[in-house]
């Protein structure tokens, strides 16, 4: 059988049971015969009659939001989301294909154009930056509009733009984030932070020139922002770049940032998840936690690694019961920032998996608001390459070889090849070597790199749509083809928040 013969028969087996079905039926013999329309006995056609009722219930939310909660799934394109429903399905023993995650269940989407200002493809930095400050900037720029130039302290002079989280404490608010990497990552300081590098994370990581002129690191600008903007609550890793040299950390300029961080009334600092649960927020001022020195272990890694490091739904829970005690309502970025470092390395499993914590997470906080006062968008800054390869068949498991009834589909070098693969990342070939049969490898396996078309150290990220899932107050803006920037005036809008 040829390639393309192949392909064409694999083709037609996704089509039999209709197909078949509409040549085997006998032709009426007379006009005054209906014809049977099997459609209605369908299990298909069922459940879709059962999504057309529920979506008839769901009217907009016209009314303002007390709160907004935006998570971000670092790096989760369409297909990532897709991989993952079917994984967490295939766990669970139910049908993959068919499964939804807890975030697909929303009412209101959207489709996210996710380009920066100087760029196809967006970075993190950029992307945080469009979704909460609705200006969109150069890849590597923090909370700066696409004026100021990447790596050019001086360039930072006059560009500053107001974030989301800003805007709401400035209102009386109260505003988080939480990350599962350094809270000091461009996710996370895109609600804090305004810096022409976003890896000015700490100042060792600065040159001197930047320090020099003025510039300040991003974890300094976290614990150091005036009180009317600063996050009431910052959980995630970095711990490094908050402590002095030789005591744990890598800052040059000997300060401990925690310390100083503790200086404000009530304030707390957590390095544990026992500490963060015991955290009573009556009685508790803006709370610090950091539980790794660096980004915290991938959930993969959580039975070797994660002693004492809260899942990213204790995280998440624990953020709303601490900023809830504002009776003005909150701000909070909850940040599945591993979804995309599973990608980078083209490692499916560890993308998959974290997007799955990442949709614990979504339902535990939906779990305990009221989403008549509280507005939930979920979203990405940006795609990766990963590509969902047919024509597998139903129930194939998703981190295995493309295949029908047991038997893999050859590809034109004689070889299988993986359900998912990537455009580019460590899992390309290196020089001019051939491809490697998959079929001779653990393609389950927690360390195996999925293949990529062209070798890269690091996977790049890819420039497609992302999704935006959205329910609560102002939810049904979330509708159409959008610009990630307008993401930004969709929270704006719903707090009732003036433009300024
Ligand atoms: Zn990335």
């Amino acid at each position: 059988m040829t390639l393309v013969s192949r392909l064409l028969a694999g083709a037609m087996l996704l089509a039999a049971p209709v197909a078949v079905q509409a040549a085997t039926k006998p032709a009426p013999k007379a006009a005054a015969v209906a014809p049977v329309n099997a459609a209605p006995g369908d299990a298909y056609f069922k459940a879709g009659e059962a999504a057309l009722a529920k979506a008839l219930t769901v009217s907009p939310n016209t009314g303002r939001a007390k709160n907004v909660i935006l998570f971000l799934g670092d790096g989760m394109g369409i297909s990532t989301v897709v991989a993952s429903r079917i994984y967490e399905g295939q766990q669970r023993g139910v049908d993959g294909e068919s499964n939804s995650l807890s975030f697909e269940k929303l009412p209101w989407t959207a489709l996210s154009k996710t380009y920066s200002h100087d760029t196809q493809v967006t970075d993190s930095a950029a992307g945080i930056t469009a979704i909460t400050t609705g200006v969109k900037t150069r890849n590597k720029i923090i909370g700066l509009t696409g004026q100021s130039l990447p790596e050019k302290c001086d360039s930072e002079a006059g560009q500053r733009v107001e974030t989301i989280a800003e805007l709401a404490k400035a209102h009386g608010l109260s505003a988080g984030a939480v990350t599962t990497t350094r809270i000091t990552h461009a996710t996370p300081a895109g609600t804090y932070a305004h810096t022409a590098y976003r890896d000015w994370e700490g100042d060792n990581d600065m040159p001197s020139e930047a320090l020099k002129a003025g510039c300040v690191d991003i974890a300094r600008q976290l614990v150091e922002a005036p009180t009317r903007i600063r996050l009431d609550v910052a959980l995630g890793g970095g711990r490094s770049r908050f402590l002095p040299e030789g005591k744990d950390g890598k800052r040059a300029d000997g300060r401990d940032l925690t310390a100083e961080w503790l200086k404000a009334p009530g304030a707390a600092y957590v390095t544990t998840d026992a500490q963060l649960a015991a955290l009573d927020p009556a009685k508790t001022g803006p709370v610090l936690g950091l539980f790794a020195n660096e980004h915290l272990p991938y959930e993969v890694e959580r039975p070797v690694l994660g002693e004492g490091v809260p899942t990213l739904a204790a995280m998440a829970t624990k953020a709303v019961d601490l900023l809830s005690k504002n009776p003005k309502g909150y701000f909070l970025l909850v940040e599945g920032g591993k979804i995309d470092m599973g990608s980078h390395l083209n490692n499916a499993k560890r993308t998959m998996t974290e997007t799955i914590e990442f949709s614990k997470a979504i339902q535990a906080v939906i779990d305990k608001v009221d989403l008549n006062e509280t507005l939930i968008i979920v979203t990405a800054d940006h795609s990766h390459g990963l590509v969902i390869s047919g024509y597998a068949n139903r129930n194939a498991p998703i981190l295995g070889l493309a295949g029908n009834e047991g038997e893999p589909i050859v590809a034109g070098d004689g070889k299988p090849y993986t359900v998912l693969s990537f455009a580019t990342g460590p899992g390309g070939v290196e020089g001019d070597g051939a491809r490697a049969d998959p079929s001779k490898e653990d393609t389950d396996d927690v360390d195996y790199h999925q293949q990529a078309l062209a070798n890269l150290p690091s996977s790049a990220h890819s420039g497609e749509d992302v999704g935006v899932f959205a329910d609560g107050p102002g939810a049904y803006l979330v509708r159409g083809v959008v610009e990630e920037s307008y993401i930004y005036q969709v929270m704006r809008h719903a707090y009732g928040f003036d433009a300024r």
